[in-house]
């Protein structure tokens, strides 16, 4: 009798996990065949047919998200990824051995290796030679303090301070530049980004002349634009500027979880702005 219970039992587990199986590869199909049928991955592989490198230089592992997981969206998607790890005060990576202990355990994947300096302070916490380890650098104006000492991260409204919109701006614009013209990036990412109380007005704080002295500072010390696809920036009109004065581009999402997306905005920027191949930023290095 005993036997036989136990025989059942274990007959009800196995079936239990056959389905629970099923299941799991059924929702995984679900998420392949969306993404199949998605028109921007078609779009996708009609640009790299057409010579374009389609690149999402901003990726993170964040969220739970691991490099497995980014891989297998990288195969369905057909975009390849630039992984960046976040390195300043604050971040997990703070001095030159835990940078380096990042790049050693992720280093052999088939992915770029990216750092995201962060703050101000990151040009002297790490030596150059561990820096030049990676095969890009990226920083943006998101942390900055005002002429009255205030620091503010901009993403978070608490810590955004504007007195007068016009002196915020020439102030953010002055720290763009400054930042380009000090660190030693190859690209700047979340390009032309406003905190939130400003977005609305993005267009018209965003004049010729600001837009003209971010682009000036970017062709002058060689740096890169993002077109990030998480904020949808920057507009059409700074990139078709930008290309005009011989700025290069490259695609960003910068996620926070595990949604990596298809970079919809920037592959939008194509086709509205007229890029070509050989706008994009390509790392000097692989
Ligand atoms: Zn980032």
């Amino acid at each position: 009798m005993k036997k036989t219970i136990v025989l059942i039992a274990s007959i009800i587990i196995g079936l239990s996990t056959v389905a629970c199986n099923s299941k799991k590869k059924e929702a995984k199909t679900e998420a392949q065949t969306e993404k199949a049928q998605n028109p921007v991955v078609a779009r996708i592989a009609e640009l790299k047919k057409a010579g374009y490198d389609i690149v999402d230089y901003h990726g993170h592992l964040k969220g739970g998200l691991t490099m497995e997981d980014l891989l297998e969206h990288s195969k369905e998607t057909g975009i390849d990824y630039g992984v960046a790890f976040n390195a300043g005060v604050g971040f997990p990576i703070t001095n030159d051995s835990t940078l380096l202990a990042n790049y050693e355990q992720y280093k052999d994947y088939p992915v770029y290796m990216a750092m995201q300096a962060e703050g101000r302070e990151w040009v002297t916490m790490f030596s150059k030679e561990n820096i030049a380890t990676f095969d890009y650098v990226f920083t943006d104006a998101m942390t900055w303090t005002d002429k009255k000492g205030r620091r503010m991260r901009l993403w978070i409204p608490e810590e955004v301070f504007v007195d007068d919109k016009d002196d915020f701006m020439d102030q953010l614009v002055d720290k763009i530049v400054g930042v380009m013209k000090n660190e030693p990036i190859d690209l700047y990412v979340n390009s032309t980004y406003l905190p939130d109380i400003l977005q609305p007005e993005y267009d018209a704080l965003w004049t010729d002349e600001r837009m003209q002295k971010v682009i000036d500072a970017a062709v002058a010390n060689d740096i890169a634009i993002e077109i990030n696809a998480r904020y949808k920036i920057p507009s059409a009109s700074f990139i078709k500027k930008a290309k005009a004065a011989g700025v290069k581009f490259s695609m960003g999402t910068n996620n926070t979880d595990k949604n990596l997306g298809t970079l919809d905005y920037a592959i939008e920027m194509i086709d509205v702005c007229g890029l070509e191949p050989n706008d994009f930023f390509k790392p000097s290095k692989k």
